[in-house]
Order: C-alpha cells, then sequence, then structure tokens
C-alpha cells in the first residue's frame, strides 16, 4: 500500500516537471492518478464521415489538417486560429476563437487528426466546429480507431495520450496493488466486479463495452468502485460510532447553582417544546460518561443557537469551558454578541476569537483562555490553528457544520491539551454540531452513520412565513417595484446571484459589478448598493457585510452565498436571480436571511428560465410550502440527493469519487452490508474482516482519524 502513496514522478514517463503539472490538478500520488477517472468516452468506433456530418450533432471524425491559419484579433487581444480537416469524402473547418500558445504551437499542416465537437452550419458551403477536441493521431495510430478511449480532465496542454499512456503504465506497474477487499457474498449480491478489474475497464475500456454505460457512470465498474468507497466509509463511520461509545466525556450533571434557571429567567420568550426536547436529548448524553456527538437539525431560524447556548451553560455550571466555532467572523461575532447579552448577567466572561484579531490582544485573550478565566469561546477557524489550548473544555459547538470537513471538527475536539491530565477535561469534549439546513430524515441518518441526529422540527411561535412568489423576467418591473416600497419604509433588501463555476466567475463579477452600478444610478439609487462577490477576500466580504448589517446601504446584490446564518432582522426582501439554478432547500435557506424582524418578510424569485414546466412546478412548491424538511424532500423527490446536497453538505467532504446526487441509493446498501460485518465483527478482527480493517485504515484512517481506534 506503500508504494502507491509514492509521488506521481515515479510513474513511467511523468519527470519532475509534468509531475508538478499533475499536482496543481490534485494528482500527486499513483494512487491519484490510477482513482483519476474519465469524466467521458470517446466512441472511436463510431468515427464518422465528413460527408456525413449533422449539424447540431456532436460527432467525431477523422482526417487531414489543412489551410491552417492563424490571425491577431486587436479587439479580442488574441489569436483566432482557423483550418480544415479533410477525409476522403469531405472538408469541414475548424475554428478556435481565442487560442492558446500551446495550441497554435501544438498544431500544424498535414497532422493527421481526431476531432470531436458539435457540428455547425457554417456560414459558407462548409460545416464547422468551433474549439473541437482534437488529438494528434500518431501516423501508424490507426489501430486506436476501433477503440472507445477515455477522455480525462488534466492539465493545460498536456496532450490526451500522455495521459493515457501514463495511466496505462499506472496500471501496469501499480494496478494490482490496489488494496481491494469486499466479502464475496457481498459482491455477488451487489453485481460487483473486484476493484482492479473496475480500474482497469474504466481506464482502458474493451471495444464491447457499452459507450452509453461509461458515458452516465451506470456501468458494473463504476458501480463497483462506488461502492468499495461507500462500503468502507461506511464501515469507518460505523467503527468510529464504537470506539467513541467508550470515549471517556466528562459527566456533566445539572448543578444546584443552576445557570439554565437563571437563565430562563432572562430569556424573552419561552423555549419550544422541540427546543426542550432536544435539549433534554443532550443533556443526557452530556450526563453519561461517554463523550457526546451529536447533530443538531433544524429549520432556518428554529432557534438551534438558543438550545446550543443552554448545552453551553450546562458545561459551564460544571466549572467547564465551551467552545462554539462558526464559518465566518461575521458570524462568530454575531454569536458573541447574541451570547454576551446573557453572559454578563450570568456572570459569565465570553471571548471572541479571530484570526483578524491583533496579535497582542489575542495573545492576552489566549493567556486568560489557559488560565480559566473565560469560560465561552466563540471563534472561527482561527480557534483550531496552533497555539490555541482550551484546557477545561467541555463542550465544542460547531455551527454550520457542513462548510467545516471532518479533520476541522475533530481538531477542535482535540483542543483539550493531553498535558492537562491533571485538569478535568483530560476526557474527551462533548460536541455539539448544528446543521445549516435540514436534510431528509431518511438521509441523514446514512451520512450521519457515526453520530445521534436531534431533530428540532418546531418554529417559535408567531413566525409569519415568508410571503413568496415566481416571477418571470417580463415582470422585473413588479419585482423592484416591491423592493422600492419596502426601502421606502426603511427596511433593507437583498438581491442574490446564483454561485457559479470558477470559470465563469470573472464574467459574473462584470456582470454584477455593471447590474450594481445600474442599480445604484437608477432603481435604487436613493438607498445604496453594496455588492459582495466571489472574487473578494473574505475579510472585505465581511466588511462590506459589516457594513450592510449597520445599515449603511439599503441593498446588497450578492454573487456569492450570503452567510446562511447572518441575522439582520431590517432585512425584508429578498430577490433571487436565475432562481430555477437554485435547489429548494438552497432556496429556503436564502429566504431563511429575510422576515427575522417584526416585519412581514417578502421572497422573491425571477425565473430566467425558457419556458419549462418541471421548472416552474419546482419554484412553485416555495411558494406554498415553509417547512425546510417538507422542502428538503420535495428536493429529493424532484432532483435527486444531490441538488441540494453537495458533497460537502455530509461534512465529509473528501469523497473521491462518490457523488451523493447519483449514489444515495448505493449509499443505502453499501452502508446496510457494512453494519452487518459490524454486526458480527464489533472490531473487526477475525480473518476476513481483518483483512478489511487494514484496508479501511488505509483508506479512510487518516480522514476519519481512526489509528486511535486500533
Ligand atoms: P437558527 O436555528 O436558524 O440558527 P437562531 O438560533 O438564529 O435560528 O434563532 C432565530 C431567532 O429566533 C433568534 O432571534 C432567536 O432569539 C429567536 N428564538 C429562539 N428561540 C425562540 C423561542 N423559543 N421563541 C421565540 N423566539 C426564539
Ligand atoms: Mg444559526
Amino acid at each position: 500500500m506503500k508504494l502507491l502513496q509514492s509521488p506521481i514522478r515515479f510513474v513511467k514517463g511523468v519527470g519532475p516537471k509534468r509531475a508538478a503539472q499533475l499536482e496543481s490538478i490534485g494528482l500527486k500520488t499513483v494512487e491519484d492518478l490510477l482513482y483519476h477517472l474519465p469524466f467521458r468516452y470517446e466512441d472511436r468506433r463510431q468515427i464518422k464521415k465528413i460527408r456525413d456530418a449533422v449539424p447540431g450533432c456532436h460527432e467525431s471524425f477523422v482526417g487531414t489538417l489543412i489551410n491552417l491559419q492563424k490571425k491577431y484579433v486587436p479587439r479580442r487581444r488574441s489569436q483566432l486560429l482557423s483550418g480544415h480537416l479533410r477525409d476522403d469524402t469531405a472538408i469541414i473547418s475548424l475554428i478556435w476563437y481565442r487560442a492558446p500558445t500551446y495550441l497554435i504551437e501544438g498544431l500544424s499542416k498535414g497532422q493527421r487528426l481526431l476531432v470531436h465537437g458539435k457540428v455547425e452550419a457554417g456560414r459558407g458551403v462548409l460545416h464547422q466546429i468551433a474549439h473541437p477536441e482534437f488529438e494528434v493521431l500518431e501516423p501508424d495510430g490507426d489501430q486506436e480507431l476501433q477503440k472507445i478511449l477515455p477522455v480525462y480532465l488534466r492539465p493545460g496542454g498536456l496532450s490526451l495520450s500522455l495521459m493515457r499512456k501514463w495511466i496505462g503504465h499506472a496500471l501496469a506497474e501499480y494496478g494490482s496493488l490496489i488494496p481491494s477487499y469486499l466479502p464475496p457474498p457481498t459482491m455477488k449480491r451487489q453485481g460487483l466486479i473486484s476493484l482492479t478489474q473496475a480500474l482497469a475497464q474504466l481506464h482502458q475500456p474493451d471495444a464491447q463495452t457499452d459507450p452509453s454505460a461509461l458515458n452516465d457512470g451506470s456501468s458494473a465498474a463504476h458501480r463497483s468502485i462506488l461502492f468499495d468507497e461507500l462500503f468502507y466509509l461506511q464501515l469507518g463511520l460505523g467503527l468510529r460510532k464504537k470506539s467513541r461509545s467508550t470515549s471517556e466525556g466528562a459527566i456533566l450533571t445539572r448543578q444546584s447553582k443552576d445557570l439554565a434557571a437563571a437563565m430562563e429567567g432572562l430569556l424573552p420568550f419561552t423555549l419550544t417544546r422541540a427546543q426542550i426536547r432536544v435539549l433534554g436529548e443532550i443533556y443526557k448524553d452530556m450526563e453519561s460518561s461517554r463523550a457526546m456527538q451529536r447533530l443538531m437539525q433544524g429549520d432556518v431560524g428554529s432557534g438551534k443557537t438558543m438550545v446550543a447556548w443552554f448545552a453551553s451553560l450546562r458545561a459551564i455550571e460544571n466549572g467547564y469551558q465551551a467552545v462554539w466555532m462558526a464559518p465566518t467572523e461575521l458570524l462568530a461575532e454575531q454569536h458573541y454578541r447574541s451570547v454576551n447579552r446573557f453572559s454578563n448577567a450570568l456572570g459569565i466572561n465570553a471571548a471572541l476569537l479571530t484570526a483578524s484579531q491583533p496579535a497582542k490582544e489575542r495573545k492576552s485573550i489566549l493567556d486568560r483562555i489557559g488560565r480559566g478565566e473565560i469560560q465561552l469561546i466563540v471563534g472561527t477557524h482561527a480557534l483550531i490553528q496552533e497555539g490555541v489550548q482550551i484546557p477545561q473544555m467541555g463542550l465544542g459547538v460547531v455551527d454550520e457544520q457542513h462548510r467545516f470537513g471532518v479533520l476541522q471538527r475533530l481538531s477542535l475536539q482535540r483542543l483539550t491539551s493531553p498535558g492537562f491530565a491533571s485538569a478535568p477535561a483530560a476526557r474527551q469534549p462533548h460536541m455539539l454540531l448544528m446543521s445549516a439546513t435540514p436534510i431528509p430524515r431518511s438521509l441523514a441518518m446514512v451520512l450521519y452513520g457515526d453520530m445521534e441526529v436531534s431533530f428540532l422540527d418546531e418554529m417559535p411561535p408567531g413566525r409569519v412565513p415568508v410571503k413568496t412568489k415566481v416571477y418571470r423576467e417580463h415582470e422585473r418591473k413588479a419585482v423592484y417595484q416591491l423592493v422600492v416600497n419596502e426601502l421606502r419604509k426603511g427596511h433593507q433588501a437583498f438581491v442574490v446571484y446564483p454561485l457559479v463555476e470558477a470559470s465563469e466567475q470573472l464574467q459574473q463579477v462584470r456582470d454584477a459589478t455593471q447590474m450594481a452600478e445600474k442599480m445604484r444610478q437608477s432603481v435604487f439609487k436613493d438607498f445604496g448598493v453594496a455588492l459582495v462577490h466571489g472574487r473578494m477576500a473574505a475579510a472585505e466580504r465581511d466588511e462590506v457585510m459589516r457594513r450592510f448589517r449597520d445599515g449603511e446601504m439599503g441593498v446588497l446584490v450578492a454573487t456569492t452565498v450570503i452567510e446562511v446564518g447572518i441575522d439582520i432582522p431590517n432585512a425584508t426582501v429578498m430577490v433571487v436571480e436565475h432562481a430555477e439554478r437554485f435547489g429548494l432547500s438552497q432556496l429556503h435557506q436564502l429566504r431563511g436571511r429575510v422576515g427575522r424582524g417584526n416585519a412581514p418578510g417578502y421572497c422573491l424569485l425571477v425565473n430566467r428560465a425558457p419556458r419549462n414546466a418541471v421548472a416552474e412546478q419546482r419554484l412553485r412548491v416555495m411558494e406554498q410550502e415553509h417547512d425546510g424538511f417538507k422542502i428538503a424532500e420535495a428536493d429529493l423527490s424532484l432532483r435527486g440527493p444531490g441538488e441540494f446536497l453537495g458533497t460537502r453538505q455530509s461534512g465529509l467532504g473528501d469523497f473521491r469519487l462518490v457523488n451523493l446526487a447519483r449514489d444515495a441509493q448505493l449509499l443505502i446498501e453499501a452502508r446496510k452490508e457494512a453494519h452487518a460485518w459490524l454486526a458480527d465483527d464489533p472490531e473487526l478482527r477475525s480473518g476476513e474482516a481483518a483483512v478489511m480493517r487494514e484496508i479501511l485504515l488505509h483508506r479512510w484512517g487518516q480522514r476519519l482519524e481512526l489509528g486511535a481506534v486500533g
């Protein structure tokens, strides 16, 4: 297994320079390369004659490159490259509007090319393909033509044939070393092939394979690799849960100097039944000798913070420290402010710890934490950086836990240093994780296989649902009118654009900047317009958000996720542009940003998709439904899990291949199989299980910190 971890430059043909290129797309080890699966397959058995090209279709042709020309286009400040491809039946034009240098240098007249792309009816007599994918064929490369060939994501300038060659070498040399074992009955039940076989089939499919199954990821080889990944993950989570059940936590019982009672006296409202129930579940964990690992799921606005606060009081009254970690400074500040309202009255010292604090201030806070003078610490990632020790940590709270990876969560738990063995917190702190938005119960149970899950499924009374309405582009005037009405009342508004791929970001930033400028000069000119976009540094973004929170401007245009937890009671309108591109759960989260004060809130969804009944109907769900759990269910059935579940949502942002969208069913199967094994042999000690244990440690050991398990 060690060999698989060898640096990628050990693969035959990959030198140090190429290795650096490969590393730039995350391929560092031989194993990474083996698992770098094609994202598409090219069916060379389907090569057409140019004469038979059909405009509008994606097709492949083989021919000779003739008439290659490049032209500098000053207006675009780029090279335009064009040429013709000729086979024995006809000619087609090829054109690249912005040709990168490597492309210009790599092509020359007379080459035999295989090109692939969408055929367009050209302006002249010839059809054309713009920006075709292509490959230069070896003069004697015709034997390649009867194959199904893999297409890989690769660093710019690296040819596909090189990638294929290297991966071929890696397979030949290391393929058989891939640690792989699934119990034979499981393989049979699930219709799986061995991992080594599966990888070979995916990288070098034989000509009999069904290319459509390869292309949509439903081939037996895909299934086998995914199943393997999921099976081991579930095994790992199961094992972790087991090991945790023996890891000791501090026993935090109700004390005679009861902070909870004092707190209830300070509360401007009474807790909901759901809050009381979930708190009961949490207390029960805290009172037991085993460290809590609990995920609290609750709709936006269901009052998770208050539950976390009560849990923290329990830790504090037992002489421990409570630590909250939030994904952004703004959220951390917000939590800090809201707990500060009560902490003084209760005689609790709270502190905020973020990366932007001056070193001196930070040091003084750390010293006071070290001496146990501060009982509640609220912070960002800065908490898990070096130098932070929280000797008496009894409870860790992670807000919006999906924004953190497993490792970060674990590091929070590790802040109690073993050096303080005499301190009560030599045990593991209890952990409470909070989700930003609910996911369906069925899925939660599977994804969070290693923890307990609580459902905060009731809203505080008196909440008026945010009025939600879907608009089309031509109704934009009405949308702006409504926004202006609210602004006139002194309220504030969000205008949100969908998040885009990194490659499209620049364009979007330009669009949004223009849009914001236009709004500033026209419709919203009396109210002030701010912009946050995906290319801003976190600190800068936080700063703009802060100014918006403080009411400096009326409208915030955002091309990036508005921090889901942000609480700006004066904001009453949310306009979502291209609402059709969002998942329903995401829309629900966004909508949760408004209507938090006393005034009614509005959510205006602008549907800019071409007429499409399904998209329309999907968005309409938002007009009727206000329960986050139900919306999540609707999302699940309408679009499949992944649409609202980014991989990161699982908290395991480390999957190599699994796409929770596609693979939820497989995940459930894998969990069943894995748990059956754990039920038989909880520590995986017997012959077969011991082999699986080895593999498990190799795959997930580090990521799930299973080392301690053995
Ligand atoms: P979320 O679950 O989305 O994190 P918050 O904890 O921010 O929600 O709570 C939203 C708002 O509801 C806060 O202003 C909070 O003070 C208020 N709140 C919490 N619990 C109750 C309750 N039982 N009754 C009334 N208001 C509550
Ligand atoms: Mg919150």
